[in-house]
């Protein structure tokens, strides 16, 4: 055992169904100052396009973190003896008003980032990750290992609305948030709006794997080239949900089928140890289409996996050797 740590609700003591469901079953804190890693839900669909939601996405995540357990079966990985984690409850948004939201996001993340802390969130739809970004990559832009059906590098919609949830990594590289040559995109697949809607994602640089060239590479080629791709910068792991078939999240937005299996994206996640993971997040769980919950127990369990490699960036940060 290493420093004391916070460790979930012991479930030999207390039943996995009992008690508040917090994030993997940690405790609750308000106050970022001392957290390793702060997870963080922001229940905002206030960007979708289509079906809305996933605002109801941490509560339900939460809900199904209970079935995580405290080390990972294969790497052995056993994050809560390797960091501060704690559950830093959900952001504040304004589900009336989309640039408020985009604001209030953005300070709540700052305050995380000045702690100290690495934050790995729950969404809430795509552009929730936008505003993180704009709190934890002003200094220097991130690179990205991106999950996703979608490339979510539109430009505007329904006029000229420029911040939606398939617009947000277009804004981040104008932004000068997101390094679009250290980006890559995983499981881009479904029908399109133009036949250039992929343009500006090829044009600035970024890596698109189309979920055919997965199916062609396999997982282990996929982990080879994302690795290239971010190489040793500081990077963020965006997990959208809909990157997997619907058979296996089907509770989520914009479902597209033929993805990947949850086997096949847990070998490409866990075949990023070692990178320098500045963040994650997990987002497009939308419970109201999820009746069995198994979406959200799909995202809780990305959000551990995740959570793994956020604790060993940790420990490697304080002992390099
Ligand atoms: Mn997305
Ligand atoms: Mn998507």
């Amino acid at each position: 055992m290493t420093a004391n740590y916070n460790q979930p609700v012991d479930a030999a003591m207390t039943p996995r169904f009992g008690d508040i469901p917090t994030f993997m079953r940690l405790p609750h804190t308000r106050d970022p100052s001392g957290v390793d890693i702060a997870l963080i839900g922001v229940p905002w669909d206030g960007g979708t396009t289509n079906r809305a939601g996933a605002r109801h996405g941490p509560r339900e995540i939460r809900n199904q973190s209970s079935f995580m357990r405290r080390v990972h079966h294969v790497s052995r990985l056993a994050p809560y003896e390797l960091a501060q984690v704690a559950d830093l409850g959900d952001c504040p948004v304004n589900p009336i008003d989309l640039m408020d939201t985009l604001a209030r996001v953005e300070r709540f993340y700052e305050k995380v980032h000045a702690a100290g802390a690495i934050p790995l969130s729950a969404g809430g739809d795509h552009l929730v990750t936008l505003p993180i970004m704009r709190a934890i990559a002003r200094d220097r832009p991130l690179g990205m290992v991106h999950f996703d059906a979608h490339s979510d590098t539109n430009d505007r919609y329904f006029g000229e609305n420029r911040f939606t949830h398939g617009t947000p990594f277009r804004r981040a590289v104008e932004e000068g948030l997101l390094d679009p040559e250290r980006t890559v995109q995983i499981g881009i697949r479904g029908s399109i709006y133009y036949p250039d809607d992929m343009a500006f994602a090829e044009e600035s640089g970024m890596r698109a794997i189309y979920m055919e060239d997965f199916v062609e590479m396999g997982p282990e080629a996929v982990v080879a080239e994302a690795r290239r791709v971010v190489g040793d910068g500081p990077t963020y792991i965006s997990f959208d949900v809909d990157g997997l078939d619907p058979v296996y999240a089907p509770g989520t937005g914009t479902p597209e089928i033929g993805g990947m299996t949850t086997r096949e994206a847990q070998q490409v996640v866990r075949g990023l140890r070692g990178l320098d993971l500045v963040g994650g997040d997990v987002v497009e769980v939308a419970p109201p289409f999820d009746p069995s919950g198994n979406t959200a127990l799909v995202g809780a369990t990305f959000m551990f996996e995740i959570l793994c490699l956020l604790a060993e960036a940790v420990a490697r940060g304080r002992d390099p050797s």
